[in-house]
């Protein structure tokens, strides 16, 4: 039969502040935009880059979304 110890390990969970976290949560949220944009919308209802280059790049990552392609 074996013993569970009854003293948890001392874990320190480190506290960010809001005010540096903030600029790299928008940061990332902008880049999730972009990432998203190029995935959703370009090269089928808008397109900034002509050519289907990024269209065949992300084009099984936007059906997995479930956005409309052809
Ligand atoms: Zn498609």
């Amino acid at each position: 039969m074996s013993q569970v110890s009854a003293s948890a390990p001392d874990v320190e969970v480190p506290s960010i502040p809001l005010a540096q976290i903030a600029p790299w949560a928008v940061f990332f949220g902008l880049i999730a935009m972009l990432a998203l944009f190029f995935v959703s919308t370009d090269q089928g209802a808008t397109s900034l880059i002509s050519g289907t280059a990024i269209h065949e790049w992300v084009h099984d990552g936007r059906h997995l979304l479930g956005y409309p392609c052809h």
